[in-house]
């Protein structure tokens, strides 16, 4: 017979989209974290962020809330014929020779082939759905000591706050990360790295785009080039474009604490100079061309602290690249296994330590996995034009890149979780 326990005490860093669906994951299971963010209030950097099957299915999983506040804002394709098309692939060289690809959806019917939403509307949505004495805001985190299974955390205010479980949803410049690596050796804790990829951002409305893109614009298109892509899809209920435009940069060496470098409209031009026209049109527009180096943390170590109870989920434990559209999707994901798995300790059925400890092992493989295809698609569409491999290969190792981010079985890795929570062994696929 098992035996209920009190909820453990959760403090979550950070709440972006990570701690706020953490946190929606944990309430359903009797667990009323408290979130502890640096920022005033709930806010975002940043236009779009798109969804593939696989985290719209994680939504579903972690609560009905996270799953109205997800259908509140998800902007799908406008018209019908793309309603199952993630992206249409396109040629964006001026002497463009490929025809239109499209990658399809998968996945069950309810799941849109591509949702997409305003990132800071999202947010917010999101939110709402929190019990409104849950956040602190203007805490930052900037100390954590863990003795006898209880973490001491200390604020820039000078406040503390005591936890049995301390969840680091801090970002790709997590402290929690720095503190958590610091106790076992000063160079231990994993570091963002500068992928020698730049992206510049607009949110443009929707008739602008279309005046000037024709079709693509009120659906998900990615225009391939030989020194960069272009990305264009709808939010806002298909009131906006978000469009982003990556560059290979692998000349500069931004320093990991820079998140905006300011170029001009000179230089954005320069970046696109032998692509189609109405592409470079489109860039003209954008209100600011101002550059966004982007980094990833690939590494080998751990999610969680020894003693198991500090431990990192989302951007502070993989971020990625945002070239499969996925990063975001991750954290949706970590918070319906590690949701689940805590709720499991709750109603006796596991130990917090083993809990966290199948949560890390199988998130691992899923997520640096996700790093470095992130890495692999920014290849691909990069891929086009003399000596490059040809269209329809590109086309077939980009859908296999896609279709593993979306093809997730979720109840499949939460079973799989929970057996190595109770210390079965588990063959877990490779990174
Ligand atoms: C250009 C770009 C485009 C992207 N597009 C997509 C996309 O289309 N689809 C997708 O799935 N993903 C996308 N991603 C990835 C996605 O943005 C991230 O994976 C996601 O935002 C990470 O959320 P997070 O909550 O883990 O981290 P963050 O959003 O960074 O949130 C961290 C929070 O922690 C707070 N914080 C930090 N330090 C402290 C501290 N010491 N104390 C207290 N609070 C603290 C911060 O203020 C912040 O609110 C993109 C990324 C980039 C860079």
């Amino acid at each position: 017979m098992t035996a209920t326990q009190d909820p453990p005490t959760v403090a979550i860093i950070g709440a972006g989209l990570a701690g706020t669906a953490l946190a929606l994951a944990l309430l359903p299971h009797g667990i009323k974290p408290t979130i502890f963010e640096s920022a005033g209030g709930f806010g975002t950097v940043g236009a779009g962020v798109i969804f593939g099957p696989n985290a719209a299915r994680a939504m579903s999983l972690i609560s009905p809330a996270a799953w109205k506040a997800f259908n509140t804002c998800l902007t799908r394709n406008r018209d019908a014929s793309f309603w199952d098309t993630w992206f249409e692939f396109q040629d964006g060289r001026a002497d463009a020779t490929e025809a239109p690809w499209r990658l399809q959806r998968t996945g069950e019917k309810r799941d849109p082939a591509m949702a997409s939403v305003h990132r800071a509307h999202f947010l917010a949505e999101l939110a709402k759905q929190l019990p409104d004495d849950i956040t602190q805001f203007r805490k930052t985190l900037t100390g954590l000591e863990t003795s006898g299974g209880k973490s001491t955390l200390t604020f820039a205010d000078g406040t503390t706050f005591e936890a049995d479980l301390v969840i680091g949803c801090d970002g790709i410049k997590s402290r929690v990360r720095e503190i958590m690596f610091s106790s076992q050796s000063p160079t231990a804790a994993p570091l963002p790295t500068y992928t020698g990829q730049i992206g510049y951002r607009a949110l443009l409305p929707t008739s602008l785009v279309e005046s000037i893109l024709g079709p693509p614009a009120p659906n998900a298109a990615l225009f391939r080039g030989p020194n960069g892509y272009i990305v264009t899809y709808p939010v806002s209920h298909g009131e906006q474009v978000n469009v982003v435009a990556a560059v290979k940069r692998p000349d500069i060496s931004p320093g990991r604490d820079v998140m905006v470098l300011p170029d001009t409209h000179e230089a954005l031009n320069a970046a696109f100079v032998n692509w189609r026209p109405e592409i470079r049109e489109l860039l003209t527009h954008f209100p600011s061309a101002d550059r966004w180096p982007l980094f990833d943390c690939p590494h080998g170590r751990r999610y969680v602290a020894p003693g198991g109870r500090v431990l990192l989920v989302g951007d502070a434990a993989h971020a990625s690249t945002p070239h499969l559209g996925a990063g975001a999707g991750m954290a949706f994901e970590d918070a319906v296994i590690l949701g689940n798995l805590l709720g499991d300790v709750v109603r006796g059925e596991g130990e917090l330590e083993k809990a966290v400890e199948a949560y890390d092992a199988v998130r691992r493989v899923r997520t640096q996995g996700l790093i470095r295809r992130s890495r692999e698609a920014a290849e691909l569409h990069t891929t086009v034009g003399e000596g490059a491999l040809p269209w329809d290969e590109v086309n077939r190792r980009t859908e296999a890149l896609y279709r593993w981010a979306w093809e997730h079985d979720h109840e499949d890795e939460l079973e799989k979780a929970r057996k190595i929570m109770k210390g079965a062994y588990v063959r877990l696929d490779s990174i």
